[in-house]
Formats: C-alpha cells, sequence, structure tokens
C-alpha cells in the first residue's frame, strides 16, 4: 500500500469508529444531563423540609417505644380499659407514669401558656395556645403548683419543659377551637366526653408530624 492509500485508510477507519461510537456518547452525554437535572431537582426539594413542630411530652418516648397498654389511648374506649366494650369517648391521651416515669413533661408544640389553673376533674392544668390555631392542655399530672415551671403569657418552645409528672399520669388533650368554634360549641372543656371533632388524637398529630420530618431526611 502507498503511503497516500494508508493515510486514506486510516482516515476512512477513524470516520466509522466515530460514527459508530456517536449515538453511545449522546447517550452517555444525556444521561449525565439528566442525572444532573435530578440532582437539582432533589437539592431544591432538600431546601424546604418538612419542620418537626410537633414532639412527644417525655423525653423516654423518643428511645422507647411504649405501646401504653395499661394507659388510657384517644377515642372511643372505656373506662376499664376493655378493648371489646367502646362504651365511652377518651378524649385525649393519658400518659402513666409506670411508662415515662414522674419525669419532666415536655411542650409538644410552641405557643403561649393562656392558663395554669385548677378545676375540679382537671386538677393543675397548663392551657397552651398555639399560632396555628392549636390548643393543648396538659392535665391531672401535677399534685402541686410547683410541679408546674410555666405561667400564664409565657412562650413555651416545642419540647421545653412545662413542669413535672407528679401524678399518675398526664392527660394530654388537643383541640383546635377558633373563635368561630367557640362560638358555634363553646369552651372545648364543655365538650369532653363528645366526640364532635373538638378533641383531636394528640399521638396521632405527634407521629404524623415526626414521620413526615424524618421522610424528608
Ligand atoms: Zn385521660
Amino acid at each position: 500500500m502507498k503511503k497516500t492509500g494508508k493515510i486514506l485508510f486510516i482516515v476512512a477507519f477513524v470516520t466509522i469508529i466515530l460514527f459508530a461510537c456517536a449515538p453511545l456518547a449522546k447517550k452517555t452525554f444525556l444521561g449525565t444531563n439528566h442525572q444532573t437535572t435530578t440532582k437539582k431537582v432533589k437539592k431544591l426539594k432538600k431546601k424546604t423540609p418538612h419542620k418537626v413542630t410537633w414532639g412527644y411530652p417525655f423525653e423516654r418516648l423518643y428511645h422507647k417505644n411504649i405501646k401504653f397498654k395499661s394507659g388510657q389511648k384517644f377515642g372511643e374506649t372505656d373506662i376499664l380499659r376493655r378493648p371489646d366494650k367502646k362504651s365511652y369517648f377518651h378524649d385525649g391521651y393519658d400518659f402513666g407514669f409506670s411508662e415515662v416515669g414522674h419525669s419532666p413533661v415536655l411542650a409538644v408544640h410552641e405557643g403561649t401558656v393562656h392558663k395554669v389553673k385548677y378545676r375540679p376533674g382537671m386538677g393543675l392544668y397548663v392551657w397552651i395556645i398555639s399560632k396555628d390555631g392549636y390548643v393543648e392542655i396538659y392535665q391531672e399530672g401535677f399534685l402541686s403548683i410547683t410541679d408546674i415551671y410555666v405561667k400564664k403569657g409565657q412562650h413555651v418552645k416545642l419540647g421545653q419543659k412545662i413542669g413535672k409528672l407528679t401524678g399518675s399520669h398526664i392527660h394530654l388533650g388537643v383541640t383546635k377551637t377558633d373563635k368561630h368554634y367557640i362560638d358555634k360549641h363553646g369552651d372545648p372543656c364543655g365538650n369532653w366526653w363528645k366526640n364532635n371533632d373538638t378533641w383531636l388524637n394528640p399521638m396521632k398529630i405527634i407521629e404524623d408530624n415526626i414521620a413526615e420530618a424524618k421522610k424528608d431526611k
């Protein structure tokens, strides 16, 4: 083969190889480009993660999966806690000292203390109103006023110690009673025992919020 012939042969060979590789190169390039776009989208999504705005009322609940078999859960139940007899509506969630200990009670949601008072049936209680319209009531668990660490008008953050459980259990009630609701149904405490959407399931709100935040991690 002459020198020019050799060069032409090489040029033709390289051209064929390049054409053959073109679709592969395009695919690889597009693939990489696509991946970069997906990463960018993911990054944008990460910029607005779900914020944890609710928490457990006791530290132990973060570390231990307590079933609260001996305490009363929210909803239709009965005083003797027989699961087959659904005769009574429990408007909150009870956290018994045998499960959570005589330990500090933590604010489950940020808000401002509306009342710290005593009321027969409730005992000493802490009533907190949150900016997003939720109302949280911690009742029956404080035997003495010195077991409560917050006062009326005080702003409390999520997880802040609001007192210490000294009684047999604390009853946590959560309601979302705005002015419109109160005009129609009155004081949420006037709606005790009534399953009319005044009282919400505290554990569901807390655990749904924690689970949402975990999904974003
Ligand atoms: Zn209760």
